[in-house]
């Protein structure tokens, strides 16, 4: 029997079955999580040796479009949820019609698109850069003549780790920044002259409870995330406003699981929401070592049903991901002191490729 039969709502027990759309390193550390909690974790994912079905207890190999394939999945666990936003819309519909799907279907049409995801963000009362829908070049002209440079041309759909983005300068072409991303369509967004960047990861779980962790301050290289330091120094400024934020987002979508919410921070301790992530995400890896419940646990959690767990962190922690060539360091990393090495079992290393994490250690208060 997979449900508990104490009168809550569709509360999964131990030996309950959960499937993930998605078989990369966020797939691989919700199902560590879930493990530790006692269920069995089924990966559906197109790739051969993924990252996740190195430790699940099941792999189904199949495309994303393959409905039939996706929806026999789907009847083969007690509820699905995935570890990307780019799983099509209609994937997560054909799953729905089998097995309940957490988050639904909505976040994952907001998150995927940028001009929805800040429409929608603008609409429930929070503040982004400004930005403009582009279809075209001449599009871009006028954006660009409303928005003014620096500002970035970004694809409204299938951005990550800084791709489909151009920058556009004094004197930049639109034609040749229009190109540049391929042609397709486009927001062009305002520039942010922010201070630092920070997130925040928060759950909702099934009966509406919310709960957050501290916000993370974080640095990018050439659009990927480097470093993330739990919590920021601003934290004590910026901790509840953040908070108050992921709360709205997560209740209007009427969200179950765990999910990021990157910011700007502007002169004044002004937050502009970049981007929303309906997903587990990489600047709440240092989660893992610092909290109770880390961001995996609390995910598998939520979309079992089960009470969220406490977000409160016992340590300080710095994240610093382990990208291409950095993981082959692995043996002197993992003989640093007050430090936790985790690798996602990816055989070939490459440029770019996030190959694991370090968290590094620290009392919460020296
Ligand atoms: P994104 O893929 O949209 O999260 O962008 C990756 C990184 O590029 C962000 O974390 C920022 O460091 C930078 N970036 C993106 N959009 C803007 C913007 N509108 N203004 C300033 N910097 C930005």
């Amino acid at each position: 029997m997979s449900t508990s039969s104490n009168g809550a709502q569709s509360v999964l027990a131990p030996g309950a079955c959960i499937g993930i759309l998605g078989g990369g390193q966020l797939g691989r550390m919700l199902a560590i999580a879930g493990a530790r909690l006692g269920f069995d974790v089924h990966i559906y994912t197109p790739e051969d040796h993924a990252p996740a079905s190195r430790v699940a207890a099941h792999t189904v190999k199949g495309a994303y479009d393959d409905l039939d394939a996706v929806r026999a999945f789907a009847r083969g666990v007690d509820v699905v949820t995935y570890e990307f936003e780019n799983v099509p819309v209609e994937t997560a519909a054909a799953a729905a019609e089998c097995a309940p799907v957490r988050p639904g279907a909505r976040a994952l049409e907001v998150a995927q698109d940028r001009l929805v995801e800040k429409s929608f963000l603008n609409e429930a009362g929070i503040a982004t850069v400004p930005f403009r829908a582009v279809e075209c070049v001449s599009d871009l002209e006028r954006a660009m003549a409303a928005l003014g440079v620096p500002s970035i041309l970004k694809t409204r759909r299938f951005g990550y780790d800084g791709k489909g983005q151009a920058r556009l300068k004094a004197g930049s072409s639109a034609e040749a920044a229009f190109a540049e991303i391929g042609a397709q369509s486009a927001i062009l967004e305002g520039f942010a002259a922010f201070e630092r960047e920070v997130s925040i990861v928060a759950a909702r779980g099934l009966d509406g409870a919310v709960k957050a962790y501290t916000l993370a301050e974080n640095e990018h290289e050439g659009g990927i995330l480097r470093r993330s330091i739990a919590p920021t120094p601003a934290q004590a400024r910026l901790g509840a406003k953040a908070e108050a934020i992921a709360t709205t987002i997560l209740t209007q979508l009427d969200y179950v699981g765990v999910l990021a919410v990157e910011f700007f921070v502007l002169a004044g301790d002004q937050l502009l929401v970049n981007e929303i992530a309906p997903r587990v995400h990489n600047t709440g890896h240092w989660t893992m070592d610092a909290c109770a419940c880390d961001q995996f646990e609390q995910h598998m959690r939520a979309v079992a049903g089960w009470p969220l767990g406490d977000t409160s962190a016992h340590s300080a922690a710095e994240m610093v991901n382990l990208i291409g060539e950095d993981a082959a360091d692995w043996l002197t990393l993992a003989q640093e002191p007050q430090a936790v090495l985790h690798l996602y079992g990816k055989t070939e290393i490459r440029a770019g490729r996030k190959m694991g994490h370090l968290n590094r250690l620290k009392p919460l208060r020296d």
